[in-house]
């Protein structure tokens, strides 16, 4: 078992400066781990009232109280999210910040901002109950697919709601729907992909009869834990299992496996330019490509950020790669880290999925100073990773080429290794 540190920020009024307070422990016992899973769950709680407070202005500072977060900390990740809206957003920075609270935090600011909380009459304590729950149910041990991870495409997703050709168009429950669909649509992710799933015979894989088992997975977690929050509970049936459907149909998008079927529709609506946005069908249709776009965007960020997102998905790559080699598994495509070097996985991955859907983003953002951006920062960061392929000896970029090359299918190829 892993040797767990638990830091405890809290504000030494003395010094009026944020003193660490790291009680380093390992193998001590369930009862404790499970004492302090309580108290993390209170801090936790508490956290977000002072930040939700403070970020709507309301209680500034009062002496004496209980804060978990030094001042200072709560103004820069406030400051942040005043600046949500823009593409150079660090999510690292923020989580950090937030206590790896990012997503909780995010998606309250983001509901609050929308007027999302107010359209649909939500309760805040449902809300920050279910928000919690997700957020808890991404393994934080995952190196890729945590909630920083749904907190980063959350951010993107919001991004791209605002751009004017969508966001004229769109109601208060696309709005909901898509930032509810990004936050959840990886959680509980196991960190391993479709294929390992089938070949070790996880009871998910013969639930979902081999088909789009995550994002299924993810769905119905969702569902469960809308339903146990109770958070829309008071609109009437219909409508709440409507938002149930949709939220399943976004989720359901970000299965890789469908990216062709996507990406050629999309293409045939803007060389036929019928994309009606006053159609809830093309608006969800819309929707869906957002929420791919922001799951698959991370070369679109400034390298520095790029950069540790493909570190991270490596790993995690290469973690199954360790996992099965260790149970005599085939070794799944790109997670052996002796043969597949992140340089030819960040190429592979930019030349054939992400450029070909920006692509075609782009084209219907237009003109869209984010999508300009973006499209900059991909061309850039593919350049990057060619530099650095280069370092490699050419025996090993001969012998690992097929990085390069796409899978048509995805059935345990490429396709399926991407966030
Ligand atoms: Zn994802």
């Amino acid at each position: 078992m892993w040797c767990k540190v638990y830091c405890v920020f809290f504000l030494s009024r003395t010094h009026n400066s944020c003193v660490f307070v790291i009680s380093a422990s390992a193998q001590q016992g369930e009862v404790e781990s499970g004492t302090r899973r309580k108290v993390k769950r209170l801090l936790s709680f508490q956290r977000y009232c002072h930040a939700s407070r403070l970020l709507r202005g309301l209680v500034p500072h009062t002496p004496g109280s209980l804060h978990l977060l030094d001042d200072d900390y709560l103004g820069q990740a406030a400051h942040m999210l005043s600046k949500v809206g823009t593409w150079n957003f660090d999510i690292f920075l923020f989580d950090r910040l937030t206590n790896g609270n990012s997503l909780v935090t995010l998606m309250c600011h983001l509901f609050n901002v929308c007027g999302l909380i107010h359209h649909f009459q939500l309760d805040m304590v449902k809300l920050h109950r279910f928000l919690g729950m997700v957020q808890e149910d991404y393994h934080s041990q995952n190196p890729y697919h945590n909630a920083v991870h749904a907190a980063d495409v959350t951010q993107a997703m919001y991004c791209y709601l605002k751009e004017p050709k969508l966001a004229e168009q769109l109601s208060p429950l696309d709005v909901f729907l898509g930032l509810m669909a990004a936050a959840a649509h990886d959680v509980d992710h196991p960190g391993v992909n479709q294929p390992f799933l089938i070949k070790t015979r996880h009871h998910l894989a013969s639930l979902y009869q081999n088909t789009s088992v995550l994002e299924s997975h993810h769905w119905r977690s969702t569902v469960g834990m809308l339903r146990e929050s109770g958070l829309l509970s008071h609109l009437p049936a219909d409508i709440s299992q409507d938002m149930e459907q949709q939220l399943g149909s976004l989720i359901l998008a970000t299965d890789i496996s469908r990216q062709n079927e996507f990406l050629l529709t999309f293409r045939e609506h803007l060389d036929n330019q019928d994309l009606d946005l006053q159609l809830a069908s093309h608006r969800h249709f819309m929707l869906q490509i957002a929420l791919k776009c922001a799951d698959i965007c991370n070369p679109c960020r400034v390298w520095e950020l790029s950069r540790q997102w493909s570190e991270r998905v490596c790993e995690e790559f290469y973690r199954q790669g360790d996992l099965e080699r260790k149970f005599d598994l085939e070794i799944s495509p790109l997670c052996n880290q002796q043969a597949d070097s992140v340089p030819a996985i960040q190429i592979g991955f930019i030349s054939y999925i992400v450029e070909p859907l920006f692509e075609e983003w782009h084209r219907f953002t237009e003109p869209s100073l984010l999508s300009q951006t973006m499209m900059g920062h991909l061309h850039k960061n593919k350049a990057r990773w060619s530099c650095l392929r280069c370092a490699h000896t050419p025996s090993d970029v001969q012998a690992h080429s097929h990085a390069d090359e796409p899978n048509p299918k995805g059935g345990g190829g490429e396709g399926e290794n991407i966030p």
